[in-house]
């Protein structure tokens, strides 16, 4: 039997299919349509039984006509699937972020969960790109060339905001405010992370892992080595197609 999962996120929708190995891995942006994208995404894609997960799920569910799993069951069972010694997964996605600690069985025992403010998300991330007129996805790259430091006080999206546009007036370093803000992103999430506690292998999922800086910054403020999938975003979708091969 051929599965399906579908994870609808606040920014990218994945989808994994599986039968024993990985079959077909696809993303494209959620954009303001959701349901269309999801019935794009599925065209051309053979599979049996489908699973919908993610930010966006009860509202694509019923049209598709799937089960639904919750985010933190998706991102484990996908984690543990990459890693069978996987203890923790860092989960940061485009509108929340997620700490969850497994049993040795890989069952989920614990976690935290911040989907009520962007800080510490990677919407965080794309609004200070978008201040200092990067993207996003070249942000961690610039930061991790600062040579100078500056400070960053607030965690709050919008008064960040304020602060980088008064650094950018003062004539500070675009590098360092860049640098600033990871620092701000890390010790908001290393916070959550020391809340739920670390056991085992720590996996890094969700679109901000491929920010290198970050991963850098949560690594040495955790002063572990963070496992990173080779396509962190998938991680959701994948266990969704897992979950659905068991039930
Ligand atoms: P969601 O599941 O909520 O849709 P994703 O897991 O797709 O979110 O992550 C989206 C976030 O990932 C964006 O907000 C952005 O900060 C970050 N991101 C996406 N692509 C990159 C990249 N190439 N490099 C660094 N960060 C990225």
């Amino acid at each position: 039997m051929i599965t399906a999962g579908l994870d609808v996120g606040s920014r990218t929708t994945k989808i994994v299919t599986f039968n024993g190995e990985i079959l077909h891995a696809a993303l494209v942006p959620t954009g303001v349509k959701p349901l269309e994208r999801c019935f794009e995404l599925l065209r051309d894609v053979r599979f049996d039984k489908l699973t919908v997960t993610g930010y966006g799920r009860h509202l694509v569910a019923e049209g598709l006509q799937a089960a639904v799993i919750s985010e933190i069951s998706a991102v484990a069972a996908g984690a543990v699937y990459l890693y069978p010694d996987c203890g923790t997964v860092i989960d940061i996605g485009g509108q929340d972020s997620k700490v969850i600690q497994l049993s040795d069985k890989g069952n989920v025992q614990k976690f935290e969960m911040n989907d009520r403010c962007a800080a510490g998300t990677g919407k965080f991330l794309e609004v200070m790109a978008n201040t200092l007129e990067v993207p996003v996805s070249e942000l961690g790259g610039l930061a991790l060339s600062a040579t100078k430091v500056v400070r960053i006080n607030s965690l709050c999206t919008v008064f960040a905001e304020s602060e980088v546009v008064s650094l950018i007036a003062r004539g500070e370093d675009v590098n360092a405010i860049a640098m600033a803000l990871h620092r701000a992103v890390a010790t908001r999430v290393a916070g959550m992370v020391r809340r739920v506690g670390i056991r085992g292998r720590v996996v890094f999922a969700g679109g901000v892992a491929q920010n290198p800086c970050l991963v850098k910054l949560l690594g040495e403020e955790l002063d572990i080595a963070l496992t990173v999938p080779e396509q962190p975003q998938l991680v959701g979708a994948l266990g969704a197609a897992l979950i659905t091969k068991r039930n």
